[in-house]
């Protein structure tokens, strides 16, 4: 295994930085110092751990563009989508500086005289962080902030396509006065850090995005010392158009959880579901919108749509395409590649597939690119039975303006999160997260900060 590795930009296949990987040693040193830290750390006051977020999250919006900038260049992603995400990341930051504030406990009447109960939250310890290339700066702010600002210590390994971005990250959160032991980054293999990180004692939680295989042996490796594990999976997210949704709005909000990051996010739409009666509308009006989707350099101010990450990402996409095509779907538009082996630059043109059916491969596994496979359906039920038929369970979407048909799909929906005529329901202060395979636990909102406190409860007798 060689030591080093570099970081290449997807769009133009350009090496932007060398990194060299954190050696075992450095990484069991980095977990005793979190360690040690947590000592002092936790026992600072919520309301200083709430400034020193805040001046964390001002000093990254200070540097807000060429934090994009970096970010558009070692994702690919088109630039303002980077700035947006750098909002997004800042907005977490933000909200959990407030939260640290309002960890309460609580007191419980007792059931017998003399006798006092009262329950304190109280930080878990260290927290060792593992975050994918797609959101490199919110996926560690959504972990980070509210791992800090309950009073853990931190270490995050980001990807290795992305780490530039919260390496910078982490930087400011030093620059902001976080003690660099508090916060960390640990650069190297997943296989590898993730080894160390889930068989130290010292680690008393593992908190990860990325894929489900590796999200279950993380669990798996976890249980041996019974840590804490956050967990955000695969998505294989189905939006549903009933007969009476406005189609206009159905088309631009399927676009909107489609296509961007170019559709490499774990709750863009996977497969879209129409009712039979409005379907060729619809695909008509989603094909035109695509078509006008520009492909390109995310640094370029026209680009509505970047490369995909790597060449295994390219192959898996064509391969669904293909699949899906080889089994009987119709291309409306795109299927079409940009393709530079020397340079290893990989863009797809946004695709939209009619006629696809549940053999399809693309109906069952995760695509993590731009394409939109559409498929009739008759009755409601019918609809939720096709989108509950995954053992995955993160994000769904339906349109309609029927207040019944959104209620009923609403309940039967297995979904953690649900957009009723939106495309883009996530935020800071709403609880993101997965049922079924498609992971554990919560992040943002008021939920997002309870995996990082532990529960103490202490009975006061013979008062
Ligand atoms: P993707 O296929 O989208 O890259 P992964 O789950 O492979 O998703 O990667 C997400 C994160 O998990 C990255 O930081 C990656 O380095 C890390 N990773 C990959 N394999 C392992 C593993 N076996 N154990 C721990 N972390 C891993």
């Amino acid at each position: 295994m060689t030591n080093t590795f570099t970081v290449k930009n997807p769009a133009t296949g350009e090496t932007l930085a060398t990194i060299t990987r954190n050696s075992v040693d450095e990484i069991e040193q980095a977990i005793q110092k979190g360690h040690d830290a947590f000592q002092t750390w936790k026992k600072t006051n919520a309301h200083e751990r709430a400034r020193l977020l805040t001046k964390w999250s001002n000093l990254i919006q200070e540097n807000k563009l060429a934090i994009a900038k970096v970010m558009t260049e070692e994702n690919g992603k088109p630039l303002a989508e980077s700035i947006g995400e750098v909002d997004y990341a800042t907005s977490y930051i933000d909200w959990y500086a407030e939260e640290a504030k309002r960890i309460y406990g609580r007191t419980i009447p007792a059931h017998v005289d003399g006798k006092r109960l009262m329950v304190s939250k109280h930080p878990i310890g260290l927290v060792a962080a593992i975050t994918p290339w797609n959101f490199p700066a919110a996926m560690m702010t959504r972990k980070a902030a509210p791992a800090l600002a309950a009073g853990c210590t931190f270490i995050v390994k980001p990807a290795e396509e992305t780490p530039l971005t919260t390496i910078r990250l982490t930087e400011l959160a030093h620059e902001a006065g976080i003690p660099t032991n508090v916060i960390q980054c640990m650069n190297g293999q997943g296989r590898v850090v993730g080894k160390i990180f889930t068989e130290s004692e010292l680690v008393r939680k593992i908190t990860f995005t990325g894929s489900t295989p590796v999200g279950k042996a993380l669990i798996k490796a976890s249980a041996d010392t019974v840590k804490s594990v956050t967990m955000e999976l695969g998505g294989h997210a189905p939006v549903i158009v009933a007969k009476d949704a406005d189609i206009d709005m159905a088309v631009a909000q399927t676009i909107t959880t489609k296509f961007r990051n170019a559709g490499q996010t774990c709750v863009c739409a996977n497969r879209v579901l129409v009712h039979e009666s409005i379907i060729d509308e619809f695909s008509t009006k989603l094909a035109e919108k695509t078509k006008q989707l520009v492909v390109g350099n995310g640094l370029d101010e026209n680009t509505d749509v970047g490369p995909v990450i790597n060449e295994g990402s390219y192959e898996k996409i064509v391969q669904q395409i293909n699949d899906a095509v080889q089994k009987g779907a119709k291309v409306l538009v795109g299927a079409k590649y940009d393709v530079d082996q020397e340079r290893k630059s990989f863009f797809v043109h946004p695709t939209v597939l009619a006629n696809v059916t549940d053999e399809m491969e693309i109906m069952h596994e995760e695509t993590f690119g731009p394409v939109a496979p559409l498929t009739a359906f008759s009755d409601l039920d019918e609809a939720i039975k096709i989108a509950n038929n995954t053992p995955y369970g993160l994000a769904a979407y339906f349109f309609t303006n029927d207040y019944k048909v959104g209620n009923y799909l609403f309940d039967n929906l297995d979904y953690g999160i649900i957009g009723w005529n939106d495309g883009a329901p996530s935020a800071a202060h709403v609880p993101f997260g997965g049922m079924k395979e498609s992971g554990l636990g919560r992040e943002g909102g008021t939920e997002g900060i309870e995996p990082y406190l532990e529960t103490k409860y202490l009975s006061i007798g013979n008062l």
